[in-house]
């Protein structure tokens, strides 16, 4: 294949491949032998616009393509996988909600998370819905000026310790399969919200995985991502 890399494509992976050395490399076995979710080490990655990489500039994001955000990720990863992948899930969550948020959630959120000041979790997954995203029973319903969130999550990055979640619900009936699912930004300390215990891992410890359970959590309507059911 006719395939090379750019000048700018390299010198972002070095830049990771340096940080992953300077800044995770020492660490690395500590926090996973001890569970140590390490969000200062997160936030040095945020000053280098790490947590960022392809959301966009208005919510302080670099805007940069999937392949460069994927160099980057691969050089972290080489060295320390288990809080690398929480960062790919940051970054993800960071780019849906600096895209398709309200411009009031954006500004309020978007710098935040792109920095690496606040983390983000990403809540799709159901304890009967895993590979099946579109069968999720998890509901968020219209009532006034607010949703209300009823149902629980499973398997959650980061849950118990990220500062907001972007949440996958269900706004349409059970037939409506993936069309009826719409997504949220829920502060993740909004009553209503409990989370369950510490899943017990073999590896990818520097990150907890949680069960989240949503009972009656209300948010603001501009909340939504987009429009329902997109
Ligand atoms: C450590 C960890 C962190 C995670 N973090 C997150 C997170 O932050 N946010 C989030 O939303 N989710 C998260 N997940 C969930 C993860 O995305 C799911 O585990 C994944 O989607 C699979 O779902 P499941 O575990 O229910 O497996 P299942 O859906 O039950 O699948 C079990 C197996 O069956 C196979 N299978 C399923 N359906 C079919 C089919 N129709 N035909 C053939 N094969 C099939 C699957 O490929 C798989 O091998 C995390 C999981 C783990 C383990």
């Amino acid at each position: 294949m006719d395939f090379e890399l750019t000048e700018e494509q390299r010198a972002f992976a070095q830049t990771a491949r340096e940080f992953a050395e300077g800044q995770l490399a020492p660490h690395a076995a500590q926090w996973d032998a001890e569970g140590i979710f390490p969000k200062e080490a997160i936030a040095k990655a945020g000053e280098l616009g790490f947590c960022g990489l392809y959301a966009p500039e208005n919510a302080g994001g670099l805007a940069l393509p999937r392949l460069d955000a994927t160099l980057v990720f691969e050089e972290m990863a080489a060295i320390d996988p288990s809080t690398t992948a929480f960062i790919t899930i940051h970054n993800m969550a960071t780019w849906m909600l600096g895209t398709w948020a309200t411009p009031a959630v954006r500004e309020h959120w978007g710098p935040l998370l792109t920095t690496g000041e606040k983390l983000a979790s990403y809540c799709l997954t159901e304890p009967g819905a895993g590979s099946d995203a579109a069968s999720l029973k998890t509901r968020a319903e219209l009532v006034g000026h607010e949703y209300v969130i009823n149902g629980s999550k499973a398997f959650i990055s980061g849950a118990g310790a990220t500062d907001v979640l972007v949440l996958m619900a269900r706004t349409g009936d059970a037939a409506s399969g993936a069309g009826g699912i719409s997504a949220f930004v829920v502060p993740a300390d909004a009553p209503g919200i409990t989370y369950g215990k510490k899943e017990h891992k073999m590896g990818w410890n520097s990150q907890p995985t949680r069960t989240i359970s949503f009972d009656n959590v209300r948010i603001p309507a501009d909340h939504l991502l987009g429009r329902e059911g997109e």
